[in-house]
């Protein structure tokens, strides 16, 4: 549980931090918050020889409307953003998601930019980003890209991250003003991670219609996913709770599961669907 001998430099600006990411030659490793990175260099599942801080960095701080997005900075810690007014008012479904992340001192150092660049397949944050249309907003020497982040988690501890750059900020998209929202999740009884964590969204137009649905789930398998068939057979109709159930049914549909010593692939479509169903219900009922 010690990990092997490496350097350790604070980064003032993006500026500097790309650059020394640059001189590491591949073997430097940004760190944020630090709560998924040193676990697996003590693991000695990675072996940077060079640790770059960015947690002073001001120009990846911040929360902003912008137009009809939010865009998170980076180093926003989880219990920022569960307490931020404007996430709370906007895209509440993320404050919901992000105040049931591990325990408060987790919530106190962990970051949204290193949540989602860390790729873990059992982190909360992607379901709350797949069902608000996130964009990754990436910086390096060759200028700010931005990728929604389907394209931008490809694996489990996978990114399509480009060498020597840095997450600047997540934007979420503002639903309607007349949806609801929450974030339900199966809690692992010891590491506190999700087993299943559903993200939904939704909404009725003035008649009692479904006109808004965006389901995001998190745990079950290697990237967080859109339950795309419930929400296409929700919509348009009149929310009971039969459909709800019925619907809740495609909830793992496309999707593979894993399996592994806590739980089976069939026990983990099974609580995908019964989560999207209690998630559903509470929005839509
Ligand atoms: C006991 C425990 C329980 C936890 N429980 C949960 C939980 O229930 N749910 C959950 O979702 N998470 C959980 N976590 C993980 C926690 O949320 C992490 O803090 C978070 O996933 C990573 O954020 P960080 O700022 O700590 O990243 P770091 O550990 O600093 O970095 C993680 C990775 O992301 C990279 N990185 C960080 N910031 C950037 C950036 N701006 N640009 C590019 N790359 C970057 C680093 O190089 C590294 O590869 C838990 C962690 C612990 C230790």
């Amino acid at each position: 549980m010690i990990p092997v001998k490496f350097d350790y430099v604070h980064a003032e600006s993006i500026q500097q931090a790309i650059k020394l990411l640059q001189e590491s030659d591949g073997e430097g490793k940004l760190i944020a918050g630090g709560h998924s990175l040193l676990p697996l260099m003590k693991f000695r599942l990675t072996e940077p020889s060079v640790l770059i801080d960015i947690s002073r960095v001001s120009e990846l701080k911040g929360i902003n409307k912008e137009g009809d997005r939010i865009v998170v900075g980076a180093l926003t810690t989880h219990y920022e953003a569960a307490n931020d007014p404007i996430i709370k008012e906007y895209i509440p479904v993320l404050a919901d998601t992000v105040r049931q992340i591990g325990d408060i001192q987790i919530r106190n150092r962990g970051t949204v930019g290193g949540n989602i660049a860390h790729a873990d397949p059992a982190a909360d944050i992607p379901a709350a980003a797949v069902a608000l249309d996130a964009e990754i907003e990436m910086i390096s020497e060759d200028g700010v890209d931005t990728m929604d982040v389907h394209s931008f988690i490809i694996g489990p501890l996978i990114t399509a991250l480009p060498e020597d750059s840095i997450v600047k900020s997540v934007s979420f998209q503002i639903p309607p003003s007349h949806t609801k929202s929450v974030y339900l999740k199966y809690f692992h009884p010891a590491s506190g991670y999700p087993v299943v964590g559903v993200a939904a969204v939704a909404g009725v137009d003035k008649d009692g219609t479904i006109d808004y649905v965006k389901i995001g789930v998190t745990g079950v398998g290697d990237v967080a996913f859109r339950a795309e068939a419930v929400e296409q057979t929700l919509l348009g109709q009149k929310p009971t709770q039969a459909l709800i159930h019925e619907a809740s049914k495609l909830a793992a549909e496309g999707a593979e599961m894993g399996s592994d010593l806590f739980a089976s692939a069939e026990y983990r479509e099974n609580l995908c669907k019964v989560y999207t169903e209690r998630a559903l219900s509470s929005v839509l009922l």
